[in-house]
């Protein structure tokens, strides 16, 4: 079985359970595959060979003591952007590029007590602002379909280490299509879940009211096992909401009788030919499942989504990021005269050019002058966005649209040109606005790059959300495809 890196984590979970293979077998077939693609992906910031194999012997005596859980000795890579204990924590910023955090995040806190295997952590675009990885501080990671494309962003890393088979599976964080939109460029299963249903403590925060942590898996199946166990009310997050988290595995089931789902016609404005194409045959596929379609929805505040949102993200991100001042951890500017020099060198040696964007952006919308008309309306705007979400809930069990316009664009295409990029999440960000949940799916290809079919539910919605992308995935093998790499 030379081919371990291969299986998803059911199938992992299967054989380790019948004792067929060692979690430390897997760990080092995870690593061989790392070594053999990373040099053309560079997906990954920070590898730990000796504590991964550490901690897969430890699983190993767990599951010889009958100890064992689905994500047990299965390996893992994450996003740098969640606090792991002791492993340095970077968010891809030269800002936090010595950072080694004192504590763990409590998803990290989840994964270790069910002993995966945590092999490292994942390049990202720089806190998690950006579409296609390249905000980096380090270097841009490539998409493994075309290395001359990018792999979406800003959990890119985490995307190419499951499409390559580094990693069994990763965890990816989304404020505005941060997961989804990555997962639909290389070909995997992608879900944010509903704002509250997963803790944020130890999340480095970008937009505290929009950011959301969820699994990045080879199929749906996983997906439910990693959203089992990191799902769940955490008293360290008070926005983490105590609702009991359900076998989110009992949703899988291969028809679509009795849903009733909508085609919203704003996600397909300004759409690449190829992914409409794709994503009417997908609905097609759902109808023959059993689903009852309405291609005819309409959801008018669609198109004031994007400038909400990026009035929204900046101005949380600005007061996020006022903590980054030199003095408490992380960067620090050493040479200079006095405190305010001190701090204003700090901020612009240590972030990048987006980051400082943002803060800009934020700091303009949120000042005195401005409030009213720029923050204020644009939480208006939010309220009217989940509304129009709340209604269509009435009458539709799901939407589903196309994940993004388009599939992977080149290397170095948007990166002079921020509206260009912002718009690679129109389909995804009104999701974060209402705090829904989302799954990004493997739904075709257009000239030889995959495209993704995002499937939206209500409130807590996850188990429909899982049961459709599951039966389209029965139904369909493009997440069986894999990267000529
Ligand atoms: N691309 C969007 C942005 O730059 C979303 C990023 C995210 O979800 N973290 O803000």
């Amino acid at each position: 079985m030379d081919e371990l890196h291969r299986l998803t984590i059911s199938q992992a979970h299967q054989l380790l359970k019948e004792g067929k293979i060692s979690s430390v077998e897997l760990t080092k077939a995870s690593l061989r595959r790392l070594a053999e693609v990373e040099d053309k992906v560079h997906a990954c910031v920070t590898i730990n060979e000796d504590a991964a194999l550490e901690q897969a012997e430890e699983a190993d005596k767990a599951i010889s003591g009958g100890k064992i859980e689905p994500l047990t000795g299965i390996p893992a890579l994450i996003k740098d952007i969640m606090c792991t204990k002791g492993m340095r924590t970077t968010c891809s910023s030269k800002m936090l590029e010595n950072f080694t955090p004192p504590y763990d995040a409590t998803v990290i806190d989840k994964l270790k007590a069910r002993k995966t295997v945590i092999l490292g952590k994942t390049n990202m675009d720089e806190f998690a602002m950006g579409s296609s990885t390249e905000n980096s501080a380090f270097f841009p990671t490539e998409n493994p379909w075309d290395l001359d494309r990018v792999p979406g962003g800003s959990s890119g890393g985490s995307a190419v280490a499951v499409a390559t088979d580094e990693a069994v599976y990763t965890l990816g964080s989304d404020t505005g299509g941060s997961i989804r939109q990555p997962a639909g460029f290389c070909n995997v299963v992608g879900l944010k879940p509903t704002y509250g249903r997963v803790s944020r403590f130890g999340l480095v925060a970008f937009a505290s009211s929009l950011d959301q942590i969820g699994p990045i898996t080879k199929d749906v199946t996983d997906c439910a096992l990693v959203m089992r166990t990191i799902a769940g009310h955490d008293q360290r997050d008070s926005t983490s909401i105590p609702y009991p988290v359900p076998d989110y595995t009992k949703a899988l089931i291969p028809d679509l009788k009795d849903l009733r789902l909508g085609i919203p016609q704003e996600y397909f404005d300004g759409i690449q030919e190829e992914v409409k194409a794709n994503l009417q045959t997908a609905i097609k596929r759902l109808e023959e499942l059993g689903a009852e379609i309405d291609w005819e929805v309409s959801l008018p505040h669609t198109k004031y989504a994007l400038a909400a949102y990026y009035i929204l993200a900046p101005s949380e991100a600005s007061a996020n990021l006022a903590r980054y001042d030199g003095v408490k951890y992380g960067f620090s500017y050493q040479h200079a005269d006095n405190m305010w020099e001190a701090m204003e060198k700090t901020k612009q040696f240590g972030f990048g050019a987006e980051v400082k964007r943002r803060i800009m952006l934020g700091t303009y919308a949120l000042s005195a002058g401005y409030y009213d008309a720029y923050y204020l309306k644009a939480q208006k705007v939010r309220t009217l966005i989940r509304q129009e979400f709340d209604q269509a809930f009435e009458k539709y069990d799901a939407l589903v649209t196309p994940t993004s316009p388009t599939a992977a664009f080149k290397l170095g295409e948007k990166v002079d040109d921020p509206l260009q990029m912002y718009l690679s999440d129109v389909c995804t960000l009104p999701v974060n606005i209402a705090g829904i949940p989302a799954i990004s799916i493997p739904a075709g290809f257009a000239n030889g790059l995959p495209t993704g079919m995002q499937v939206i539910g209500k409130p807590f919605g996850e188990e429909t959300v899982l049961h459709i992308a599951f039966a389209y995935e029965q139904a369909t093998d493009w997440h069986k495809r894999k990267p000529p790499i």
